[in-house]
């Protein structure tokens, strides 16, 4: 039974909460949005990393870290997949190394999960995941999320990335991403942009991406059209549903 509606995944997990804007993609960040109601509920871990400016929540810049939150994933015992941090970005400039380390250990503890880890911020990661410490776990899921062309090189960024499956994440697709190269790369998430201010989602970039995915033999998966009914709008492209997963090699 899954923990969240996110459709490539069965549990989210938040060691992690806050962050800051990186680019475009940001703009309708649904962690700001939350971010700020769970504050207003009274959840500690979010105090004051978002304040309403123009009458919408914006981050603050403050990062919370929860040391209670790690030992959070031993306590399932069916094996899940887990999406790390939908709160934050785990390689966000203010998140300690030394924090990313107990991350890794969490998850090399548990190895019945498989974590799925998307950053903004890839060429932190490949920095970070190329120094003492980390070991490539073959349950550990790298990738990073690219909302239009103007941020290509992440897929770049990405390839110096050690591990077992490196993903990407075009959503919100908000731009064409023609010319991207998926070699590498084992598994794609397309998704338009839902809720508030949701922006357009061209047809034709998502047929770039799906030729993209049969050129490197990457797995496609199409999350949903989006848009200000996402459910009504629904999530089937060409006539079907794609819920494509990346094979693991171990
Ligand atoms: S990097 Fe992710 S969590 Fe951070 S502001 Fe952008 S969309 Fe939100």
């Amino acid at each position: 039974m899954a923990d969240t509606s996110i459709e490539w995944t069965d549990a989210t997990w938040n060691p992690v909460a806050g962050c800051t804007i990186m680019s475009a993609g940001c703009t309708n960040c649904y962690a700001m949005r939350m971010a700020a109601r769970l504050e207003a509920m009274g959840v500690e871990k979010y105090a004051g990393l978002t304040r309403k400016t123009g009458g919408r929540a914006k981050w603050t810049g403050a990062i919370s870290l929860d040391q209670k939150a790690l030992t959070i994933p031993s306590t399932w015992k069916a094996p899940r997949n887990v999406f790390v941090n939908s709160m934050s970005d785990l390689f966000h400039p203010d998140v300690p190394v030394d924090f990313i380390r107990k991350i890794w250990g969490a998850m090399a503890g548990t190895r019945r999960h498989t974590y799925q880890i998307l950053t903004k911020r890839p060429d932190r990661m490949a920095e970070i995941l190329s120094g003492a410490g980390f070991a490539i776990l073959p349950n550990v899921w790298l990738g990073t999320s690219v909302e239009d062309g103007r941020v290509l090189y992440r897929l770049d960024e990405l390839r110096q990335v050690p591990a077992a499956v490196r993903f990407v994440s075009y959503e919100p697709l908000i731009g064409s991403v023609h010319g991207g190269k998926l070699d590498g790369i084992q598994w794609a998430i397309v998704g338009g942009e839902s809720g508030p201010g949701a922006r357009y989602m061209d047809p034709i970039w998502i047929d770039e991406i799906f030729d993209q995915c049969t050129r490197a033999g990457a797995a496609f998966f199409f999350k949903q059209w989006g848009g200000k009914n996402k459910k009504a709008a629904g999530r089937a492209y060409r006539g079907r549903t794609w819920d494509d997963m990346p094979e693991v090699r171990l």
